[in-house]
């Protein structure tokens, strides 16, 4: 029908075309690109300006995937015949690579038949945390539950990281880590948590290398991929489903499910608060969105080598307030998750409890304990819920149109632009419409 649907379209209106899948892109290339583009007329000196600066960045770019590549096939060497589970730490004279990040997250139940109404509602979240180390290969992915997010904060992040250390690290003594590029304010709190894991010997040595923005196409969006895969496949009822999904998505056991939490709050991945732990200790590296490279090792006590791309010179500096007084090892304190709040609660009973399966229905949707209060969704309400739509990168977005909108946005324009709406016709695509007449009504 779709293939129908497409010829019909191409064969009427060929001049209305649908944006191709793109994802990750580079703000610096594209600026640069237009720039180059829109020198078509300037003297060449300007055009070969343009062209260079372009040049260089792709250089740069090609420069830290090689980085990367590098210390991918080096770990690929030391951690053969090894897996992910309880090593002692710093068991191993070994140097291992690991790389992290956030998946979008996916909504549960979820069906591959997916049934008309359920598009029009918000199921449950479950946000998805990946740490891979590509020389195994294999990804440990932690599974958030919408009652179990304290959010994408540093907190969460450094507290995910820390279980991979203790529960999945392969004993290494020195680590390489890569990420995307992440916030200034969270990335001072990160480097404060792996100075401390080398000021107590936790690592005898640590890396973290950001990607370079636009370009960052690495280890856990390959499983994430893999997993993703499975999820459209397979039919999602409960974080039980959730595992069993991320365990059955490649035939090698690529990716390993870490529960976060379960359905009922108990609590398996602790998230603690380091800010506050660190805050007293540590000082905030000045410019630090900038740096792309920094190294910790315990040689050095409270001294960051750091550098803004991989093939400059380090630069020293010290982030302990009080070269004399270090943090203690033990933990910070632990953050109670924060729980369904009662809308949501009455949310899942009562639109979403149909849509699990018999068995799971008590578990992800279950009675509320407590009565809902005036302020909670009447029947109205829930049309204001704006539906889960899926953009051209595969990444989800909520439609803020609903058909009725559309219908009478058409009856009000003569000559109206629609963009970024995605018709319930074409469930997998991106379309960017563009109609110069109102349509005919339906
Ligand atoms: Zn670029």
């Amino acid at each position: 029908m779709l293939i129908n649907f497409k010829n019909i379209w191409n064969r009427l209106l060929p001049h209305i075309v649908r944006t191709k899948p793109m994802s990750d892109l580079c703000d610096m290339c594209q600026k640069n690109n237009a720039a180059v583009y829109r020198s078509a007329n300037l003297p060449d000196v300007v055009k070969r300006a343009k062209l260079k600066k372009q040049f260089e960045h792709l250089e740069l770019v090609s420069k830290e995937r090689s980085l990367y590549r590098d210390m991918v096939s080096q770990c690929k060497k030391s951690v053969e015949n090894l897996t992910l589970g309880s090593n002692t730490q710093c068991s191993r004279n070994i140097n291992v690579h690991y790389s992290f990040d956030y998946a979008q997250h996916v909504h549960y139940p979820s069906n591959p038949l997916q049934p008309g109404p359920m598009y029009f509602l918000v199921p449950r979240k479950c946000g998805i945390f990946g740490v891979t180390c590509e020389g195994i290969p294999s990804q440990v992915n932690y599974l958030i539950d919408e009652g179990m997010c304290t959010g994408k904060g540093s907190n969460a992040v450094i507290s995910y990281l820390h279980h991979f250390f203790n529960t999945y690290g392969l004993g290494e003594q020195h680590a390489e880590l890569h990420c995307d590029n992440c916030s200034g304010q969270n990335k001072n709190k990160f480097i404060w948590y792996l100075m401390w894991r080398t000021l107590h010997n936790f690592h005898f040595s640590i890396t973290l290398n950001f990607m370079i923005t636009g370009h960052t196409k690495f280890g856990p969006d390959w499983c994430f991929g893999l997993l993703k895969q499975n999820f459209k496949r397979t039919e999602v009822s409960s974080l039980a489903d959730m595992v069993e999904c991320v365990e059955k998505s490649s035939v090698t056991g690529v990716n390993i499910p870490q529960l976060v939490g379960d359905e009922q709050g108990n609590v398996f991945v602790n998230v603690y608060d380091w800010q506050d732990f660190f805050a007293p200790y540590f000082k905030q590296l000045n410019g630090i969105k900038k740096l792309h490279h920094m190294r910790f090792d315990i040689n050095h006590p409270g001294i960051i080598f750091c550098k803004t791309v991989c093939d400059e010179n380090e630069e020293a500096i010290n982030l302990l307030k009080d070269v004399s007084v270090h943090p203690p090892s033990a933990l910070p304190e632990v953050q109670k998750p924060p729980g369904l709040d009662l809308k949501r609660q009455w949310y899942f009973f009562n639109k979403i409890r149909e849509y699990c399966t018999e068995e799971s229905q008590d578990t992800v949707c279950p009675l509320p304990v407590d009565q809902p209060s005036n302020c909670l969704s009447s029947e109205d309400e829930s049309e204001d819920e704006l539906p889960p739509v899926e953009r051209h990168n595969g990444k989800k977005r909520n439609c803020k149109l609903s058909t009725d909108d559309l219908v009478t946005f058409w009856m009000n324009s003569k000559k109206l632009i629609v963009q970024q709406y995605q018709t319930k016709v074409i469930t997998s695509h991106y379309w960017a419409l563009k109609i110069e007449r109102p349509l005919p009504l339906p």
